[in-house]
Parts: C-alpha cells; sequence; structure tokens
C-alpha cells in the first residue's frame, strides 16, 4: 500500500506496544511514562495529547519517530478482530490499495505480535 500520511491513525490512537517497541523508543530518548500508558487489562498503549498520538507532530504533519514507530503502526491498516480473523481497516483511506499478499504477510506478524503483546501482559499480573 502507499501511506498518504493523511493523519488518521495518529489521531486518538490506542496503539497496542510490545517491550520491544517501548525499548526502540526508550534509545531514541524518550521516557515509556510520556509516550505510553498501562490500562486495565496491563497492555501498554501510546499515550495522546490531545488529539494526537505523543509522537505526531501536527506542525510538519507528520510522525516525529517514523522509523522508529511501533511494529503496529507499520502493519496498519492490517488489523486482527476479536475471533483473530486479519481484516484491512476501512478507517484507512488507502485500505483498497492493500495487496492480498501484504495482507498475508502482514496479518502474520500481527497475530504474533498481539500473541507477544498479550503473554507480557500476564507477566505483568505476576
Ligand atoms: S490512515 Fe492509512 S493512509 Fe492515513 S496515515 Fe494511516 S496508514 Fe497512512
Ligand atoms: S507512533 Fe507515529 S505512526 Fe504511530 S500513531 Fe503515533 S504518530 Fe502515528
Amino acid at each position: 500500500m502507499r501511506c498518504t500520511h493523511c493523519q488518521k491513525c495518529c489521531r486518538d490512537t490506542m496503539m497496542e506496544l510490545s517491550e520491544t517497541d517501548m525499548v526502540r523508543l526508550e534509545r531514541r530518548g524518550y521516557k515509556r511514562q510520556d509516550f505510553s500508558y498501562i490500562g486495565v487489562d496491563n497492555i501498554p498503549r501510546l499515550r495522546n495529547e490531545g488529539t494526537w498520538c505523543f509522537f505526531y507532530d501536527p506542525e510538519r504533519k507528520r510522525c516525529r519517530e517514523y522509523a522508529s514507530r511501533p511494529l503496529g503502526c507499520a502493519l496498519y491498516p492490517v488489523n486482527v478482530d476479536q475471533d483473530g480473523d486479519v481484516f484491512v481497516d476501512g478507517l484507512c483511506p488507502q485500505a483498497g490499495s492493500v495487496t492480498d499478499q501484504e495482507m498475508r504477510l502482514k496479518g502474520k506478524r500481527l497475530v504474533m505480535l498481539l500473541a507477544t503483546i498479550d503473554a507480557e501482559a500476564e507477566r505483568r499480573k505476576r
């Protein structure tokens, strides 16, 4: 797909984060308590500042950490529903440009990512 940087997915984000995502962003000089929060489900998610994701620069209209962005952001608009079925989120204006092969490959990576995030959430409970 060709992301047009339309900004939609950087607004009111609830993107889940893995430990790997958070460590990568910490290495870029950010503190995890600034860019994320842990919900009642023990899953870390990107924090918003106002309506925008912490990492979004409204003036330049782009992600400040695009190269280091969370894996979930890189895989979007491919998503997984509650039954574990992979789908393309129609909220993305470029959803129609996602090829079947891209959906399969990104879907596999996303299923693995969500399993990792869930396992990390379980460990946080202990
Ligand atoms: S909604 Fe789609 S086109 Fe817009 S920034 Fe996100 S991935 Fe790119
Ligand atoms: S990390 Fe970057 S790509 Fe992901 S939601 Fe935030 S601003 Fe958008």
